[in-house]
């Protein structure tokens, strides 16, 4: 096995540790922002024997995740989604927002759009512009799954 791929998962494993890479080769990521969220979608991975250590429902101190962000110094997209969460529930989802469109980095948000009221919407339609996307997910695969 050429030993630059050998994979290992300490505590503190990070992509770059375990390629040997450069962060400067990193372009897009995705995040997982929550391990929570506020549905409970019977087709969801949250379901899944395998994933239950993930629902720890903690969410990732901000600072941290800038200072990993900031080492990606060639990032160009970001993508806010997660198998297990939803990124709206991060509390601090505004500012991360806000921190990447100071970069010039694309964003592509995943959300179920039922976690906040109106006035919050707004002020996500207020950060809004070409370099956003949002897409709201529909987790059910027919009406009363969906309303499940
Ligand atoms: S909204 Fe998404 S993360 Fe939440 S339960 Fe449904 S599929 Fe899972």
């Amino acid at each position: 096995m050429n030993q630059e791929r050998i994979l290992c998962m300490e505590k503190n494993t990070t992509i770059s540790s375990i390629y040997k890479m450069d962060n400067a080769w990193v372009e897009e990521v995705e995040l997982e922002l929550t391990s929570s969220c506020n549905l409970d979608c019977p087709l969801c991975a949250r379901n899944y024997e395998n994933n239950a250590h993930l629902l720890s429902g903690g969410q990732r101190p901000y600072n941290d995740l800038i200072d990993q962000l900031d080492s990606y110094t060639n990032l160009k997209r970001c993508c806010l989604a997660g198998i297990i969460s939803e990124p709206t529930l991060y509390k601090h989802f505004f500012d991360l927002i806000e921190y990447l469109k100071s970069r010039d980095i694309t964003i592509e948000l995943y959300t179920n759009g039922n976690t906040h009221n109106e006035l919050w919407w707004e002020e996500l339609g207020k950060l809004c512009d070409e370099s956003i996307k949002v897409i709201f997910t529909v987790c059910g695969s027919n009406q009363a799954l969906h309303e499940k």
